[in-house]
């Protein structure tokens, strides 16, 4: 069905299997009603976009929205983005990014840290894809501008 033009080919079967999941079912695309962030980006390499919508409730996402369309890596990674950003406060989501920004600079991770990331390990394969890294880094860099934006301007 997909003919072999995911460019998944060389990704662990395991990992790849959680990224067609997530990228064929994608978690939380339902849009906010009164949003308190509400960002879009792109990436015109590979013609990619998301959509991303938070609800704070002080420092705490209380809700969350994440859509758009591309390649399986860059809608892979904002699904799981989403499903990480349930339940987390704004500086822990913040702290987050930049876990997945090591792993996908190939970083040697503690154990602790590869057990937070859970199935977002999943995208750790696509750093030996240098040109789709700016598919899987997509979503966290917009969320990242978007709540250090939000974080520093204080209440
Ligand atoms: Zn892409």
């Amino acid at each position: 069905m997909m003919g072999g033009t995911s460019g998944l080919d060389q990704l662990d079967e395991l990992y790849e299997s959680i990224i067609l999941d997530h990228y064929r079912n994608p978690r939380h695309t339902d849009l906010l009603d009164s949003p308190d962030i509400d960002v879009e980006a792109n990436n015109p390499f590979c013609g990619d976009e998301v959509h991303i919508q938070l609800e704070l409730d002080g420092d705490a996402v209380s809700g969350v929205s994440v859509s758009g369309q591309g390649c399986a890596i860059s809608q892979s990674s904002a699904s799981l983005l989403a499903e990480m950003l349930k339940g987390k406060s704004a500086s822990e989501a913040l702290e987050f990014v930049t876990l997945v920004r090591r792993m996908m600079r190939g970083d040697e991770l503690t154990e602790d840290e590869k057990d937070r990331l859970g199935d977002i390990l999943a995208l750790e394969g696509v750093k030996r894809f240098p040109v789709r890294i700016k598919c899987a880094l997509l979503s966290w860099t917009a969320l990242e501008d978007a709540l250090s934006e939000n974080v520093g301007a204080g209440s």
